[in-house]
């Protein structure tokens, strides 16, 4: 088909909209090949608690992309999801994460962390997903209750019954869950209850505003209050300045992720980071202690 023959048969096309159809099936193509050549990496952020330094991290893939360089994962994650790429991608984030847990626990400065690893909704759907992260730990041997899983509300309402089951399957073995974005998805209250969850996590929306917008501040308020009526945890995560984290503290949440603590980092500066936090909070509580 020659070039012109192409540009007439799409002329009543919106011609961005064809330039994103045809950008979006090249990124398709650059995909698959990727998780083919492996060209993913794991971004590590701290997740912190007041007083106590870093007790985790968060991980996030990254593409590197070799001639686009760093892809975001807002522009492939949904792809990969559409083309069922998610799949494997989602087996090597996991099996990353959890071999990285292992090393871990031979380290008695690192041995405490937990790792967070988003969950996408074809993944948890699969009929075998239990089985996966299972024999994944047992491959890896890493410890089932260091692991957490991020879940998103949408993919909790899609079959009820099922996702109990999982769930309850995998708790029984020690992992946890996090509910991630919490309050932008349905919240239908009834399942909060049933689902055997163990942390609520405050999506960045409402904490961008918090201090600015009365209703993010109420809706806030009101996630950390459902968090501890339902013997929940809670975290906040997009906390980018202190005056945020002295607000959500000022309301009863002492768990947080953000710039202000870390933006997402490569390994070797993640394990940096906890070493050096555990220094100056054991700096300051000695301080305080003396001045005590
Ligand atoms: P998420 O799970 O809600 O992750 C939080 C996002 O907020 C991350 O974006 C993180 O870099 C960003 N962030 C963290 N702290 C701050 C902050 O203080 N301010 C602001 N403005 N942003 C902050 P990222 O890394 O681009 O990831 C985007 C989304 O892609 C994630 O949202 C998650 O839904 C998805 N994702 C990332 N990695 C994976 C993965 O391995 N598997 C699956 N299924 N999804 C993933
Ligand atoms: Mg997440
Ligand atoms: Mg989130
Ligand atoms: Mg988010």
């Amino acid at each position: 088909r020659s070039k012109s023959a192409g540009r007439n048969e799409f002329r009543f096309f919106d011609p961005a909209m064809q330039v994103a159809a045809v950008e979006r099936v090249a990124l398709a193509t650059d995909l698959r090949k990727a998780i083919e050549e492996k060209q993913f990496l794991l971004h590590y952020q701290a997740q912190v608690i007041s007083g106590n330094g870093v007790i985790g991290a968060e991980v996030l893939v990254r593409w590197m992309h070799p001639q686009r360089g760093l892809v975001s994962p807002a522009e492939f994650i949904p792809l990969a999801e559409e083309t069922g790429l998610i799949l494997p991608l989602g087996d090597w984030v996991l099996e990353t994460a959890c071999a990285q847990l292992a090393v871990w626990a031979l380290r008695p400065e690192m041995e405490h962390l937990t790792i967070a690893v988003n969950v996408s909704a074809r993944q948890f759907g699969k009929l075998d997903f239990v089985e996966r992260v299972l024999s994944v730990l047992k491959r890896t041997g890493a410890n089932a209750a260091r692991l957490k899983l991020e879940l998103t509300e949408s993919l909790l309402v899609d079959n009820v019954q099922e996702t109990i089951e999982k769930m309850f399957a995998l708790k029984a073995k020690g992992v946890g869950f996090s509910l991630d974005d919490f309050g932008t998805g349905y919240s239908s209250l009834s399942y909060l209850k049933k689902l055997p969850l163990d942390q609520l996590k405050i999506d960045q929306s409402f904490v961008r505003d918090v201090l600015l917008d009365p209703n993010d501040a109420a809706i806030a308020r009101t996630i950390v209050a459902l968090a501890q009526s339902l013997g929940l945890g809670v975290i906040a995560e997009g906390v980018e300045t202190e005056m945020q984290r002295d607000f959500l503290a000022g309301v009863g949440c002492h768990c947080y992720q953000g710039y202000l603590f870390s933006r997402p980092v490569v390994l070797e500066a993640f394990e940096e980071l906890v070493l050096k936090r555990e220094m100056i909070e054991g700096l300051s509580h000695k301080v305080n202690a003396e001045t005590a």
